[in-house]
């Protein structure tokens, strides 16, 4: 793998788009407008959790007992029901994500961060290449050191790949731009509760840093063969990406490499 360009710019939604397919990703670079706004039903979902999480944190704390999850999702709930797969599945989504933020909000009416929903940006001497990150909430710890923060992010697609971008890119991220990393970095899942924790150190940060090398490496920017590779079509990615049908007709030798 080739190192990135110098002056290079990684934005952490691009990164995690190369995830979910290279593929697909290098096909969007070229793409019209139309497709690149193309987008599924998770992609749906996370824009109202993310409005949801934002507006009850700028709820002033004495008036977050007063707060309804149903009425504010209901402002964002998206109306494009096609893109779910059927329409119970629509409902059923969004009754999961009402009950999912109401129990994992419920414990926040006095915990107000210190960064919500704000993108920053940093350079990483060891990798050469300045981030762009969109933290959801970063948060002052109830104990230990006065410095001490926990970065927390909510999602809807628990898929363990994206998230290991995610604790990685934030342990790399806080380090440099902030010269401490998290205490504890959280990703708490709305549809299915679970909360997913990691409690960085100096050690996993090296591994943090050989992780987001090698991601960086796979950028097609920086690789035209990352580009070709195919996700499987059994991958729930493929099962909800508006290019299946393209991706099944017959395709050229070069671009027929599938990663899991
Ligand atoms: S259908 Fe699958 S392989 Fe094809 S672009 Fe979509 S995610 Fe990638």
């Amino acid at each position: 793998m080739e190192a990135a360009a110098k002056g290079t710019v990684i934005e952490d939604y691009k990164l995690e788009e190369l995830l979910r397919c290279p593929y697909r990703y290098a096909k969007r670079q070229g793409a019209a407008p139309s497709a690149k706004a193309e987008v599924n039903w998770v992609q749906l979902a996370q824009v109202a959790v993310s409005q949801v999480v934002n507006a009850f944190f700028m709820t002033p704390e004495g008036e977050r007992s007063h707060f309804s999850i149903p009425d504010t999702l209901e402002r964002w709930w998206t109306n494009k029901v096609a893109k779910f797969e059927s329409p119970e599945h629509y409902w059923l989504i969004r009754q999961r994500l009402i009950d999912g933020l109401h129990s994992l909000l419920a414990s926040e009416q006095s915990n107000t961060p210190i960064i919500l929903f704000e993108q920053h940006r940093v350079f990483v001497p060891e990798l050469r290449v300045d981030f762009m990150q969109i933290f959801q909430a970063v948060l002052k710890s109830d104990n230990g050191h006065p410095s001490d923060y926990i970065v927390r992010k909510y999602i809807v697609d628990e898929e363990e790949e994206i998230i290991d971008l995610f604790q990685h890119l934030t342990a790399v991220f806080c380090s440099s731009a902030f010269g401490r990393l998290p205490l504890r970095i959280e990703v708490l899942s709305v549809l299915s509760g679970n909360r997913l924790i990691v409690y960085p150190d100096k050690k996993s940060l090296e591994k943090s840093l050989d992780y987001m090398k090698l991601a960086v490496s796979f950028m097609p920017e920086a690789s035209s063969a990352a580009g070709r590779l195919r996700k499987s079509k059994e991958s729930a990615e493929c099962r909800r990406c508006p290019f299946l049908g393209e991706c099944l007709s017959p395709v050229e030798e070069s671009a027929e490499a599938i990663m899991m």
